[in-house]
């Protein structure tokens, strides 16, 4: 009999479980995708801009390509997918002034402020050399030295006020939380974005969310829209049952022999589980993991893209709101015509303004817009504000610390491995880690399948198509086992 999978959540990470499910299992399994939302997709989502047949980000806005971990890249090959370069070297707005190289920040840090900001990077970059920021969120990051230290503390390192707030600034869009509220590594994990030597960005050419249609495309295990799992009970007579509701109030409860959970600790922790040991082990897996923040993507369209001179790059940072990364979106016709701004507030701003009104939330992004001082609401056409907080939050300490095995991190309850946790929050908030935490659960999931119906698992084979990338490490596990198969099949296809 087919083993039965339910997985909770269409966002990417719970479409890509299925995808290789099936892929790897065909009609051994029988799975059942449920999503709470009216749509698929989750935190990645494109918003058409009907007026000028262009769209914008609302959420995931620029994919990583991490060198060392070529997984994403090969994803989106497998799947087909245009992709486009995203540049930046970036400029950066600080007070009136812009800052467009390393001579205009001398002006603002002095020479001892950048000799110290050298510094820094030289230190930091010594102690996180590219191959282990291709395997950031493992377990032995526990021993890096700043793991354990905020980003506060390091910062204070630099030992140059100006020099920790312009540090601070600069990727607080990306961390999306102030310096005292997570560790000095993932700080400088995520100031080693904009670093060439560790990662490169792009966007999908059609819009992201192409991501999530070229997914649900090739799904073909039934996705239900509008139906929340409220109840998770797994019981050793019985097995496990998932209690479902629709939009319309009616329930029904599934059983399933496996179960994926692919949310954020907020929502994990809306539902309830039983019995009593499972309901305490999921309760201590999100205190674990939750360390939510809040987004706030505000983007605005105006009649002209009056800024295209002095920012011609597709985005620029600007020291408003903590610092905050705004993208340019705007239709590509070359031209000076309409114009699409996306700012991305993050971390206490965000969650300040969140509470407000679309009109307060508006005017104050207006207000910091440069080069649109005094400002000018007749050339702004439309607003769209999109509030990213509790549930569709991210996480400021992806994986806690310290941070846990793989095991344990994915399966909070050893009784029930056939329970695994999948999400963005157990490696580093972004499409990458969720995908790393995909590859972990369902390779999991794939050998406790394999060793019961003792089936030769090989249908993995060119998951994403052939072979390992020049260059690229070897991963180590827990996110191995589907890659190590294709590196197989690559060696197969050769000896040939
Ligand atoms: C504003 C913003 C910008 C971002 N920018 C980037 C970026 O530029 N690059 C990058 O790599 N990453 C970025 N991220 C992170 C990225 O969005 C996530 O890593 C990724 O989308 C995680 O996908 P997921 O499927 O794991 O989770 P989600 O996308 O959150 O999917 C979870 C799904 O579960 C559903 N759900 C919730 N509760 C239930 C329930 N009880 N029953 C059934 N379904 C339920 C939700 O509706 C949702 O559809 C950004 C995130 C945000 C919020």
């Amino acid at each position: 009999m087919a083993d039965r999978i339910g997985i909770i959540g269409a966002g990417f990470s719970g479409l890509l479980s299925a995808y290789l499910l099936e892929r790897r299992f065909g009609d051994q399994v029988e799975i059942e995708v449920w999503e709470a939302g009216d749509r698929s997709g989750g935190r990645v989502r494109t918003t058409p801009v009907p007026e000028v047949g262009a769209s914008y980000e609302a959420g995931v806005a620029e994919l990583y390509d991490i060198a060392g971990n070529p997984h994403l890249r090969r994803l989106i090959r497998h799947l087909g997918l245009r992709t486009r370069p995203l540049t930046g070297t970036p400029y950066f707005v600080v007070g009136d002034r812009v800052l467009r190289d390393d001579r205009m920040l001398e002006g603002v840090l002095g020479r001892r402020g950048m000799d110290r900001l050298r510094r820094f990077w030289e230190r930091g970059t010594g102690l996180r050399p590219p191959a282990d920021y291709a395997l950031a969120g493992r377990e032995r990051d526990n021993a890096h030295p700043w793991q354990r230290r905020t980003f506060a503390d390091v910062l204070g390192d630099i030992d140059d006020p100006l020099c920790e707030w312009f540090t601070a600034m600069q990727c607080h869009s990306d961390l999306a939380t102030e310096p005292p509220h997570t560790s000095g590594l993932f700080g400088m994990d995520n100031l080693l974005i904009d670093h060439p030597g560790y990662c490169t960005m792009y966007t999908l050419a059609e819009g992201n969310e192409g991501l999530i249609a070229a997914l649900a495309g090739r799904v073909r295990s039934p996705v239900s829209p509008g139906t929340a799992v409220t109840h998770v009970a797994a019981d050793e007579e019985t097995g496990m049952r998932v209690s479902l509701r629709n939009r319309g109030g009616g329930r029904r409860d599934v059983e399933v022999d496996a179960l994926l959970v692919t949310l954020p600790p907020a929502g994990v922790r809306r539902i309830r589980w039983s019995d009593e040991r499972l309901q305490d082990a999921v309760a201590g897996h999100v205190r674990h993991h939750d360390h939510g923040t809040a987004y706030l993507r505000v983007t605005l369209l105006f009649r002209r893209r009056f800024w295209r001179r002095a920012f011609p790059e597709d985005y620029f940072v600007s020291d408003a709101f903590g610092g905050v990364t705004v993208y340019d979106q705007s239709p590509d016709d070359g031209a000076e015509g309409a114009g699409i701004q996306s700012w991305l507030l993050g971390g206490a701003p965000a969650l300040e303004y969140a509470s407000k009104s679309d009109g307060d939330i508006v005017a104050a992004v207006l207000n910091a817009v440069p080069g649109l001082s005094p400002v000018r609401e007749d050339l702004l056409v439309r607003a769209f504000v999109d509030r990213w907080t509790g549930v569709a939050g991210v996480s400021a300490l992806p994986g806690g610390v310290p941070l846990r095995p793989a095991r344990q991190r994915h399966s909070p309850d050893p009784r029930w491995p056939q329970l695994q946790f999948i999400g963005d929050y157990l490696y580093d908030a972004t499409l990458c880690g969720a995908l790393d935490a995909v590859l972990y659960g369902v390779s999991r999931l794939g050998d406790l399948i394999t060793a019961k119906t003792d089936s030769v698992a090989d249908g993995a084979a060119d998951l994403f198509g052939a072979g390992a990338e020049p260059g690229s490490s070897t991963p180590s596990s827990p996110r191995s086992a589907f890659f190590l198969d294709e590196r197989r099949a690559a060696g197969r296809e050769s000896a040939r």
